[in-house]
């Protein structure tokens, strides 16, 4: 079959490998209808996450037909339609039965990685790195789901891919960042980053009641699109955010505050905290660039809540953990449980309350797959989100 594979920083390929096959009772192997490519991925394909290996097959946003499953899969038949979170969860441990399914304690293969890098296991991930299993990924003709009588969310037939395939992240984690806000009717809620996970958090978060949102990015079509999707937009470039949410909050800060960016923030000469992180992550002194964090933090309203869908590798400098004690600030973190939600986001989506595939600019096939993550990552030609359709 033909696949997407990691080859270093910004080298992808798109090559024959063996296809997968079942390994153990409680797998299924998928044909893969649609796949796309993730923010998260770009953290792999700038090399920012450390233990990833050449030849690794990338992807974590995958949909298709189940093709086989192994002898203990009871629940799933061939033909059936399938999303498939992107994190892998066995359905059983303490952590799945509370229902935080992106912590599962049995999924991932390299545990003893994980937990000497963050002192616990977390679960393991669909096409990242070694520290989470280092399982092939969803970029790919066919994938073998480990666990799959639980890692699966079954879809109805009559409803198009494009609709259904983010719930395999991007949606349920804008959505889990929102409801980590606890968001009451009178909220502010500010997002950084307006790239597909903010966008699915904007619409989140008025479908949970929210007053104003606010999103703030520096891509035009980024903007306009939060815009569409009931955001008052800023664009940093052009404006201090700080100045401007203090003036659509009179002066009080935005209540709740989403940090949809993570480690990569935008590195400029009008943030010069920014510069200084790139220099320190280009000789390892820290791993990630906390700009959003600090911004956040600072300009939150006091009591307030920070929720950080954002991916973070390790170590951060310079966070104001003064302000965050003595403003009294909730931070509310996590991989997503992405099966917590996609019952009741899959009848939103039946219902007609929201349509995720607002969001997709650009749909290829597998094989053009290199060139359009060089594509997102440089934020070209209008590129927000990508679809690729291997078969
Ligand atoms: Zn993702
Ligand atoms: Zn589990």
């Amino acid at each position: 079959m033909k696949a997407l594979r990691w080859y270093g920083k910004g080298d992808i390929r798109c090559e024959q490998v063996p296809d997968p096959g079942i390994e153990d009772p409680r797998d299924a192997i998928i044909k893969v209808t649609s796949c796309a490519i993730c923010g998260s991925d770009l953290h792999l394909y700038n090399h920012f996450m450390p233990g990833m290996q050449k030849g690794d097959i990338l992807g974590h946003e995958t949909m298709g037909e189940v093709v086989e499953v192994g002898s203990a899969v009871r629940n799933l038949k061939v033909g059936d339609r399938v999303v498939i979170p992107f994190t892998i969860i066995c359905g059983e441990c303490d952590q799945c039965r509370r229902g935080n399914y992106s912590v599962c304690e049995r999924s991932n293969r390299n545990a003893h990685l994980a937990a000497k890098a963050f002192g616990h296991t977390t679960a393991g991930l669909f096409g990242y790195t070694h520290l989470t299993g280092g399982y092939a990924g969803g970029q790919a003709e066919y994938l073998r789901v480990p666990y799959a009588d639980a890692t699966h969310v079954k879809v109805p037939d009559g409803i198009p891919d494009e609709k259904l395939l983010f719930l395999s992240d991007i949606f349920p984690t804008g959505w889990q960042a929102a409801v980590q806000c606890d968001i009451e009717p009178t909220d502010t809620v500010a997002i950084w980053g307006a790239g597909p996970v903010g966008q699915m958090a904007i619409r989140s978060a008025l479908l949970l009641g929210a007053r104003q949102v606010v999103a703030i990015d520096r891509i035009p079509e980024r903007l306009s699109m939060a815009r569409a999707g009931g955001a008052i937009a800023i664009n940093f470039e052009e404006e201090s955010v700080i100045e401007r949410l203090n003036e659509l909050t009179a002066g009080r800060g935005p209540e709740k505050c989403i940090d949809a960016v993570g480690m990569e923030a935008h590195v400029s000469m009008a943030h010069p905290d920014t510069i200084l992180d790139r220099a320190k992550q280009a000789v390892m002194l820290e791993t990630d660039r906390p700009h959003v964090l600090r911004e956040m933090i600072y300009v939150c309203r006091p009591a307030g809540v920070l929720s950080v869908p954002g991916v973070y590798g390790g170590l951060l400098d310079k966070i104001p953990f003064g302000a965050v004690m003595n403003k009294g600030l909730t931070i509310r973190t996590g991989q997503t449980h992405v099966n917590r939600w996609t019952d009741d986001l899959l009848r939103r989506i039946q219902e007609g309350q929201i349509d995720p595939s607002f969001v997709i600019t650009h749909t290829a096939g597998l094989e053009d797959g290199p060139q359009m993550y060089e594509t997102f990552r440089d934020k070209k030609d209008g590129c927000v989100k990508v679809v690729l359709k291997p078969q």
